[in-house]
């Protein structure tokens, strides 16, 4: 079997959250994305879905939430990812930690990582990110409507940090199946890098470490669901997703998401992975200029819409309740 092409770097990352008004309020108007579809969960449509990304709702750029207001906190462990990070033009972060400080962001102090400058913060529902100064190259469309000035605002995913039980396993099928580099160690932290030259440009970054005496982490309130990087379209999806089958991962079949196409699988480490292909994209179901608005239903949930709608929550308090800082 030939190789296939590498993973491009992140398409989305899902995580659980809390509130969905709390959500919404904390991504778009203190965190300054556009929320570019209101869904719900396909498989459950009691519970909003949730996606936030960059003006143009570009793969790359993309964080979804199952808000479960009545679930859980996740807790922390090996196999569960632990940190998110998002990009911000070189020099945004003192206007990040200002922000911060006038909303009541629970933030770490600046650090430096592989060189690179780093926030560390919380969101509302204990979910752990961090902004990082960094030039990947991604053609960012800025969201005029964010109360962001568009020179600060996030550019895109960067990547993910996770501990697992044991690298070596891991190791292994991040460089020979899904087309990794290995790029150094710090503070007990591996770098793995796919190669950016063909195309994503966003989240291309991939952060582990070893904690064979941690225990396993659950899902819940504050955690990431899964990490879903991207592939061309169903042609590069259908390779990948070969070689992960002959590596014993056991893929999903291509499953239909309309924006994307998608096939999970759980990494040898117990990550969750999703390969989603780069379109059709959040417009095909909507106007451009007016993603996110209304709610989008899959089609066999439209006849039950006004039923669906009843039971949601209300998004509009989170605008009424805006405050800038
Ligand atoms: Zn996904």
């Amino acid at each position: 079997m030939t190789r296939p092409s590498p993973a491009r770097g992140l398409h989305h990352i899902t995580a659980i959250a809390g509130d969905p008004v709390e959500n919404l309020r904390f991504y778009q108007h203190v965190l300054g994305l556009r929320l570019v579809k209101k869904s719900v969960n396909q498989d459950d449509p009691s519970p909003y879905h949730l996606f936030y990304a960059d003006g143009a709702g570009a793969p790359g750029t993309d964080i979804t939430f199952f808000p479960w207001a009545h679930a859980r906190p996740g807790t922390p462990g090996v196999g569960v990812v632990g940190e998110t990070l998002l990009t911000v033009p070189h020099g945004s972060l003192p206007f990040w930690q200002i922000r911060f400080e006038a909303f009541d962001v629970r933030t770490e102090p600046l650090r430096e990582r592989f060189g690179e400058r780093t926030l560390p913060f919380v969101d509302p529902h204990g979910m752990r990110l961090a902004l990082v100064e960094a030039d990947d190259p991604f053609a960012f469309t800025p969201w005029p409507a964010s109360p962001v000035p568009a020179e600060h605002q996030v550019r895109a995913l960067h990547g993910a940090r996770a501990p697992l039980r044991e690298l070596e396993p891991t190791r292994v099928f991040l460089t020979d199946v899904m087309g990794f580099r290995q790029h150094g160690e710090e503070d007990g932290w591996q770098r793995f890098v796919l190669p950016g030259a063909q195309g994503a440009g966003a989240g291309h970054l991939l952060d582990l470490r070893a904690a064979p005496q941690e225990r396993r982490g659950a899902w819940g309130v504050g955690s990431v669901h899964h990490l879903a990087w991207t592939v061309d379209d169903v042609a590069h999806q259908s390779a990948l997703r070969e070689a992960v089958a002959a590596a014993g991962r056991r893929p999903s079949e291509i499953i239909d998401r309309f924006w994307f196409q998608s096939v999970y699988f759980m990494e040898p480490g117990g990550v969750l992975f999703e390969l989603a292909t780069k379109g059709p994209g959040f417009a095909v179901d909507e106007d451009p200029d007016a993603l996110g608005q209304r709610l989008i239903l899959p089609p066999w949930l439209e006849p039950h819409r006004s039923q669906i709608e009843a039971v949601l929550p209300d998004l509009k308090q989170a605008a009424s309740s805006e405050v800038r800082a």
